[in-house]
Order: structure tokens, then sequence, then C-alpha cells
């Protein structure tokens, strides 16, 4: 058990957030880490629902809205929150106050409303912490170069608080949420999801671009840069429970510490470590495309100009008169002005028709076993096909297999690999 003094960075989302019976509960929690003699910073979200509520209101407003004014309604949730925790606590006896993005400040570079975080500047939140005081910092928030607010992309609040943890190198980055680890899979849609004790940066960097968003995937990448040590756990937890300080949760190591679990027997070696779903992409059919050097330059380089992220691709075997089909796919959000530039360029680029689909998910298997083990993609088909589920699309790599079906087939299909790969909690 951790006696020492450590300085530690604590993160919770928006269902921990919502609301100021939770806010109390959290406060307890913080309270009873800070108590030790640790220092404390507390990095917080909006309330569950807020971030929604108050994107809903830029749309109302103004449906071609300006990025840099959606940023400032947006990260507005985050400062309601961070002022509510620090409130709770002082009503608490606690010494705390916040730090708002612009204050710390959080600089940021690149766009409005997926901005990166550049630099923090902690030294005046560092000097409030060794004195005593829990500083609380909105995720989500940053201010660019010009002085403007900024956010982080949805789920951003991850990555603050790892950024936040690197800045003021802390001992640990505790993401407190409303499971108390990483599973196996989205244990609300498999009962039978295994907590991990330990998930390397490297599959958890995958397993989080693919949809698992129990973590966002630019917090892992940064984690596995800055080498912050991070666990995902639960603030849904009685008194009673045990300490953070004892790891009740999920901690991301690197492949070294990976290697010292298994040996020790705390960790098993599995060929897939996790499964996850996205629905939030949408599928894009080009008919009849020439079959001839330059034509899907002409049909990506636009898409690429545009930032729009084009994820699998498959280009049919051409056929007769020098045709082919291609397919490929794009977040959702971005296909209105996939499919607007795509019918602009219609006659440049020569293809017949365009057929777009959202109603689609794409799943992924995801694990390190896979760079020494052949099979895994063979199991993944066999299972689906045993199901009768149709796959649109496959793409894989080191340590991924994706492939893109009907979303309706969602659920089932997560549950039928997770069995496949003997993943279930009783096996
Ligand atoms: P927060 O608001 O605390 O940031 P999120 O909703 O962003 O929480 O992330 C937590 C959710 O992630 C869980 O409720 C769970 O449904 C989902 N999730 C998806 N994949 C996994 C996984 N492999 N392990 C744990 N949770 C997962
Ligand atoms: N509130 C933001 C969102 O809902 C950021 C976060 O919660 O991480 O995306
Ligand atoms: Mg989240």
């Amino acid at each position: 058990m951790a006696t020492e003094k450590q300085r530690i960075v604590m993160k919770f989302g928006g269902t921990s957030m919502a609301g100021t019976e939770r806010i109390r509960r959290v406060a307890n929690i913080v309270r009873a880490q800070a108590s030790g003699g640790n220092e404390v910073a507390v990095v917080v979200s909006a309330m569950a629902g807020e971030t929604d509520r108050l994107i809903n209101f830029c749309r109302e407003a103004n449906a071609l809205h300006d990025p840099a004014e959606y940023d400032v309604v947006v990260a507005s949730g985050e400062q309601v929150t961070s002022g509510l925790l620090a409130l709770t606590l002082q009503s608490f006896g606690c010494k705390a106050r916040s730090w708002l993005g612009w204050q710390l400040p959080v600089k940021t570079i690149e766009a409005h409303s997926k901005a990166r975080v550049s630099t923090i500047d902690a030294p005046g939140m560092v000097a409030s912490m060794e004195s005593g005081e829990i500083a609380i910092v909105p995720g989500f928030q940053g201010v660019s170069d010009e002085g403007r607010i900024t956010t982080l992309g949805r789920g951003g609040s991850d990555t603050s608080a790892v950024a936040v943890a690197a800045a003021v190198k802390a001992d640990r980055c505790d993401i407190y949420t409303d499971v108390d680890g990483v599973y196996t899979t989205d244990p609300r849609i498999v009962a039978k999801a295994r907590k991990l004790k330990a998930v390397t940066y490297e599959e958890m960097l995958e397993l989080a671009s693919v949809g698992a968003k129990v973590l966002q995937t630019r917090s892992v990448g940064l984690a596995m840069k800055e080498g912050v040590r991070i666990q995902v756990l639960s603030s849904f937890v009685g008194d009673d429970a045990v300490s953070a300080d004892e790891l009740p949760g999920t901690l991301i190591v690197s492949d070294e510490e990976m290697d010292e679990l298994v040996e020790k027997g705390l960790m098993e070696r599995q060929l897939v470590t996790g499964i996850a779903h996205d629905k939030n992409e949408a599928k894009i059919i080009l008919t009849r495309v020439p079959d001839k050097p330059g034509a899907v330059a002409d049909i990506f380089t636009p898409l690429a100009e545009a930032s729009i992220n084009v994820d699998m691709i498959i280009q049919n075997v051409g056929r007769d008169k020098g045709e082919t089909d291609v397919t490929f796919t794009v977040p959702q959000a971005d296909l209105a002005r996939a499919q607007a530039m795509l019918d602009d360029r219609a006659e440049e680029i020569g293809y017949n028709r365009v057929i777009t689909d959202s109603h689609i998910a794409k799943i992924s298997v995801v694990g390190v076993g896979m760079k020494s083990h052949a099979g895994v993609a063979s199991t993944m088909f066999r299972a689906l096909s045993d199901r009768g589920i149709n796959i649109q699309a496959i793409s894989t790599s080191e340590i991924k297999v994706s492939v893109l079906i009907d979303e309706d087939e969602t659920e089932l299909a997560v549950r039928v690999l997770h069995t496949a790969y003997g993943l279930d909690a009783n096996d």
C-alpha cells in the first residue's frame, strides 16, 4: 500500500459530476485522497448530457456556426462543474480553487472544436497544491495563441487530465468513470465482459481508436508519450471501498510492465485483449470509377484536404470496360460534406453513382498476440458467418482486425466474438 505523500491527478467524467448530490460524492473521494497529505489536482467534465445540450443550442442558433463561438458555448459546461466542486470541497472545510483553461493557461494548437494541448503552464497551480490547496481544472477546454477559448473534441477531459498530470509530474492519473475499469468489451453490451487488471498503452490506444470510448484516444497517445501512469476506476463506490492507492481499477502499462505482470501470474496472455464497436462511421460507394492510375487519388485528395478522415477502403477488381467500384468509410458527422465534395467533382473523378449508408457498424478485435499468431482474422470471419452476419468490408493493422457490418447486428456480433475468443467471464 502506498503511504508516501504523492502528487495525484484525479479526473471525474460526466456521469460522476451529474448534479450536486453526485458532486458531493466526488468531493468525498477527493477529500479522502487529499487527507493523506497527497497533493491533488482534479480535472472535471461537464454534467452528463450537458455538452450535447450546448451543442444543440449552437445548431439552433446558427446551423453553420463559427467554431470559435461554438467553443465558447460548449466549454461552459466544465466551468460550471469545476466551480461547483470547489464550492462543495470548501463546504467540507477543504482549501480548493478552480483554474480555468485560460487562467492556467492550457495552451492549444490547431482547429477549434478539436484542438490539441501544446503546453500547460503549471507553476502557479503547483505552488498552490504544495500549500495544501486542491486544484480544480475544467477538462475539455484550453486557449489558443490568439487568446480565444478552444475545446479538445468529444471526450477531451481525459486528455486534459493526462496533460495536467504530465505538466505537474504527477505520480498517477486516476480516471474515475461509471465503470470500474477497462473491460474485454463494453460491459454495457456484454454482461460476461471481464475486467482487465492491466492493458498496454499500445492496445488501449488501438481499442480507444476503434470505439472503446472509456478513454479518449488522444489521452492514451499522450500518456504513452509522456509516461503518465493511468488508472481507470469507478467513482460509484461506497465509503468502505478500497482506496485508489491500492489500484483497484485497470492500469495502463508499458509492454515491460505487462511482461512482469504475466511473469508474476497476475495477468494471462491472451490472443485477443478486447473487442470494440463504433456506430459513428458511414459507408460511401462510388460505382464505375475509371480503373486507371490517378483515379483513387482524385477521390481521396480532396477529402484529405478537407480534413475528412477516411478509414476503411476497398477497391474491387476492375470490371470489363476498365471500370471498378470503390467503397470507403468516413465519420458520420462528415458524410454530408464528403458527399457534397464528391458531387462537385463527379465529372473530374468520372464515377457513375454515389451510394451512402449510415446504418453500419465497425467491429474490431485488438490484441498484441496477433503479432505472432495466425488465425485471428479467420476465427472472426467464421464466428460471424456462423451467425449469418454479413461482412461488408475488412481492414487490419498489426494488432487489430476490423469488419464493417449492418448496425442492427452490432450487439450480436460483439457477443459472438467475445465468446469465440474465449473472453467470457466464466470461461
Ligand atoms: P465519462 O463520462 O466518465 O468520461 P464515458 O461514457 O466517456 O465516461 O466512458 C465510460 C463508458 O465507456 C462506460 O460506461 C462503457 O459503457 C464504455 N465502454 C466502452 N468500451 C469499454 C470497455 N472496453 N471497458 C469499459 N468501458 C467501456
Ligand atoms: N464534456 C465533454 C464531452 O462530453 C468532454 C468530456 O466529458 O470528456 O465530450
Ligand atoms: Mg469520457
